[in-house]
């Protein structure tokens, strides 16, 4: 597969950047002022199909009807509570996958899939139950948003890759819809208002510190030893902690992006005093910020969420270790809030 299509080689001209649109619109007899166009209408109309691009020929929609890799409304949750809704999205192979839009005061955050699926196979993890199924393009990542700003009628002003997916595994394509939501001439959005959410692969952070992007880095930590975090996270095998938080020194040596921890409080797993003890112990000194998200019980899985005081202790805890620790807002507890469970159920009732 290349960046510029799919696993079934279809072109995707949501994925390109202008100069490659322009070659592609070039190679098909266009002049340079329709590939303006057709960025326009991508990247800053979000239209949702080539027909709504009016000011184009009717010869020239016609050519480029299958020429993207559209996401399509499947479904929609939508929280009476907040607000928030839940976006199942279905793509043109009819596979499924799941975006979150969330309101907050500050402005409108959502939080997209990167991969069809998960292969990192985290127990508590509704995501990867399936294995990954494959990579999203870029544009499947764009259209995501776009799709969800259409849907709304509202603007997003901060990006989590947090949804389905560890996003550095399909790194390429992360990079590209990262430049792509950056464009000046696209959305246009500032790095800084976009999170990468990952699970610790050691080379890649590397790599992402090489990309001069400001991201924010967060890594799902969810234990404060090597023993334990083995049980929970496969991923734990291959890189250590130590290995992994050099890694997100690094990263932050080089970005001057100071790292967010996520840490899933699972009940009688990771959630004790003494946890927080050694998880404090681990990460005091270094300028990381916690986020605290009680799991979220998945169905196949037996884990369970503490009650709230079990929460502030732990969060109390960490805090005489003169740590910055926020507990995850519970947004969209009346839907199914968890990654990975609305996908998995439609593929179960199918
Ligand atoms: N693969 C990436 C991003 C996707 S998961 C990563 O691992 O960071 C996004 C976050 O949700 C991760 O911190 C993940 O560990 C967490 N998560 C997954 N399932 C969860 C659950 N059932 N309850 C609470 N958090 C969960």
């Amino acid at each position: 597969m290349n960046e510029l299509s799919d696993s079934e080689n279809r072109i995707d001209i949501l994925s390109m950047y202008p100069e490659e649109l322009e070659d592609y619109l070039k190679g098909m007899g266009y002049p340079s002022f329709r590939a303006k166009q057709v960025f326009s209408w991508l990247h800053e109309k979000y239209v949702g199909s080539v027909d709504e691009m009016t000011s184009l020929p009717k010869e020239m929609r016609q050519q480029l009807k299958d020429d993207m890799c559209y996401v399509e409304e499947e479904m929609r949750q939508t929280s009476r509570e907040d607000g928030t809704v839940k976006f199942l999205f279905k793509m043109h192979d009819g596979q499924m996958i799941e975006t979150v839009f969330m309101k907050y005061h500050h402005g409108n955050s959502i939080c997209i899939s990167s991969q069809c699926g998960c292969a990192m196979g985290c127990r508590f993890c509704a995501s990867t139950i399936g294995g990954c199924i494959r990579n999203l393009t870029a544009g499947e990542m764009l259209g995501q948003i776009y799709s969800a700003m259409r849907l709304t009628g509202e603007r997003i002003s901060n990006v989590v890759v947090m949804g389905t997916g560890e996003p550095l595994q399909n790194y390429d394509n992360l990079i590209r819809f990262i430049r792509l939501l950056t464009h000046e001439k696209g959305y246009n959005l500032s790095v800084r208002n976009i999170t990468v959410s990952t699970c610790g692969i050691v080379p890649m952070i590397d790599r992402l510190s090489e990309e001069k992007l400001p991201i924010t880095l967060a890594l799902s930590l969810h234990a404060p030893t090597d023993s334990l975090r083995r049980t929970i996270m496969p991923v734990a095998n291959k890189y250590s902690i130590d290995e992994t938080l050099g890694a997100c020194e690094r990263y932050f040596d080089k970005t001057g992006r100071r790292l967010t921890v996520e840490y899933s409080l699972m009940h009688g797993i990771n959630d004790s005093v003494n946890d927080a003890d050694t998880l404090g112990r681990l990460l005091r000194g270094r300028g990381i910020h916690v986020n605290l998200i009680p799991v979220n019980p998945v169905n196949e899985t037996d884990f369970k969420p503490g009650t709230p005081e079990d929460v502030h202790l732990f969060k109390n805890t960490l805090e005489k270790y003169k740590i910055n620790v926020t507990i995850r807002r519970g947004l969209g507890a009346d839907i199914d809030a968890a990654c990975g469970q609305l996908r998995r159920r439609r593929t179960r009732d199918n």
